[in-house]
């Protein structure tokens, strides 16, 4: 996920501009008929409704939350939070910097001595609490998910589900961190081993999922023991606030979980540099991610990283057709394409090359493109302008170098920041599309002879997250299941994230795992002790 500060500018200006004309169309009763502006209208109405509806229920907050109370910026700065689907401005939040940062990590620090002590049932039920109410708002959660991030309702709700089974897990696991007993070598000692909560978490998390990457993270590190101060990103903290209001509603103390939100590089750079800090566990861009593991060092804190992908998808001549389409469009158009285990390259062979493309390139075409909120839609728009333009010249740079444009490939007629389901035939793995991450609606579809041709394409990158392979062998399956450098295999399924399983890559994808019991390990410091004179 490349999104650089500037291009959040870019997007900001640009969706202000958007947003001032349909708030003021809409309030003004703007009479003109064009298509374009009916639906800009209703979708501004639409926004005012469900944001009406989210601050009577208590769910939309705007301020930092530290130390249990809602905070303003210090000096009143706010940041305003737009609908990519309109350009909407849903709500302004507080604009947060270091010493709101400093504060929130005084507060966990603070908190941590109580919170650490609780026993394992205790903390686990509350933990239960906070999940029981994620799901009792799933239908608000999920509405705001899609005012501020663009998804389709449906996967909103979905994203409440999944976020939400973290928190459930976690709580189950809470009351299972077990140490173990080490057989002596001397017979008057007795050697035992701890596993104890590492102190406050630092959750950098980013917009494309902004409830489920919150909590993967808080859920483990509340089950160990932590506390955390989570900065969501600045383009959806709407959601990462309501759940923080919720959390506080099922009992997590004032402290355990704080929020901050605004100068991303002044926060970081508090979290990173606080002594206080003991692990910075981070979901967004590999670049970023790099920095605040360089920033992490001079304090010598734990550090997970998720960053970013750049998916195999390999089809081979031998897989079930239907399965194999099936499995591709799920694996690469879900949230319009704007996830790190995404497909970044489909790699057909060449037996089944043309009937696949045909199939596929069907199946794209019935995606509905459309406002998020409206029934059926199944691709909403990306985050940003500077997200369309980044898509907009990889598949501009594949076409000049000789790939060919099966399905899509232009901004769609929507405006703001729709793009057409894409698919490009005839990619060749040097071109920038198959290198770095599209995180758009773009299927890049790669021809390959032999097995070995297709392991040696997928394994040519410096990412290594997801991998799909889709065979009817049981053989191939587990030889290049074995083959291919990645954290997760997909084997004739495209959708394999779920809470009981470890998610997370190899290479310079990240470090670390988050999900299932291996998910508890990054939260947690061994302790030995060693007991003499009991002879
Ligand atoms: P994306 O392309 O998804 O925006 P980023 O890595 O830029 O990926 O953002 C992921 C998260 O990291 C967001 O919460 C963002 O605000 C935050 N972030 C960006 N730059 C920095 C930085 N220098 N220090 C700390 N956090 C940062």
């Amino acid at each position: 996920m490349i999104t650089t500060m500037f291009a959040r500018t870019i997007h900001r200006r640009f969706s202000f501009h958007h947003s001032s004309i349909s708030l003021s169309n809409s309030l003004r009763g703007n009479n003109s008929h064009s298509p374009t502006n009916l639906l800009r209208r209703e979708m501004s109405m639409e926004t005012e409704r469900i944001v009406d509806r989210l601050k009577s229920s208590g769910l939309l907050q705007t301020k930092g939350l530290i130390g249990g109370k809602w905070t303003d910026a210090y000096d009143g700065k706010t940041i305003e939070v737009n609908n990519p689907a309109s350009g909407d401005v849903i709500a302004s939040v507080a604009c947060m910097g270091e010493r709101e940062t400093k504060d929130a990590i005084s507060s966990a620090y603070d908190a941590f001595s109580h919170w650490s002590k609780l026993t394992a049932n205790d903390r686990s039920s509350r933990l239960r609490n906070w999940y029981n109410l994620l799901l009792q708002h799933k239908e608000e959660l999920g509405q705001l998910i899609t005012l501020e991030q663009g998804k389709p309702l449906k996967e909103a709700i979905g994203e409440v589900g999944y976020g939400a089974s973290f928190i459930e897990f976690f709580a189950e696991e809470a009351k299972r961190i077990y140490g173990d007993i080490i057989p002596s070598t001397l017979s008057d000692r007795r050697l035992f081993v701890l596993k104890q909560p590492v102190g406050v978490v630092a959750a950098i998390t980013p917009w494309n999922f902004p409830l489920a990457m919150i909590a993967r993270k808080v859920g483990p590190a509340l089950a160990c023991g932590c506390t955390v101060v989570i900065k969501p990103s600045e383009l959806t903290p709407l959601t990462a606030l309501a759940a923080a209001e919720l959390a506080l509603q099922s009992g997590i103390p004032p402290g355990v979980l704080n929020v901050v939100m605004g100068d991303a590089i002044k926060i970081g750079t508090a979290l990173t540099e606080s002594p206080q800090v003991r692990k910075i566990t981070f979901t967004g861009s590999t670049a970023v991610g790099k920095k605040l593991m360089a920033g992490a060092a001079d304090t010598v804190k734990k550090v997970s990283l998720e960053l970013g992908g750049n998916a195999p998808c390999i089809v081979f001549d031998d897989a079930d057709l239907e399965v194999a389409i099936k499995g591709s469009l799920a694996t690469k158009f879900r949230n319009s394409g704007q996830t790190c285990v995404c497909a970044n390259r489909i790699l057909v062979q060449e037996g089944i090359y043309e009937k696949f493309t045909k199939a596929f390139s069907d199946a794209v075409q019935n995606l509905k493109v459309g406002n998020g909120l409206s029934e059926g839609v199944s691709q909403g728009p990306l985050i940003n302008e500077a997200a369309v333009k980044k898509v907009e010249s990889f598949v501009e740079d594949a076409v000049s170098k000789g790939a060919k444009l099966l399905l899509g490939g232009k901004r769609h007629s929507l405006g703001m920041s729709f793009y057409e389901p894409t698919v490009i035939g005839d990619v060749k793995n040097e071109m920038l599309i198959a290198q770095q991450e599209v995180f758009g609606p773009v299927a890049p579809v790669l021809r390959f002879k032999t097995e070995e041709e297709a392991i040696q394409i997928a394994n040519d990158t410096n990412a290594g997250l997801a991998a799909y392979i889709f065979t009817n062998s049981i053989k191939r399956s587990w030889r290049v299941s074995e083959a291919l450098e990645y954290g997760i295999v997909g084997v004739n399924e495209g959708l394999v994230s779920t809470e009981v399983a470890p998610f997370g890559g190899f290479k310079q994808s990240g470090l670390g795992r988050e999900g299932s019991k291996y998910g508890m390990d990054d939260y947690l410091e061994i302790k030995y002790i060693c007991m003499g004179n009991m002879g």
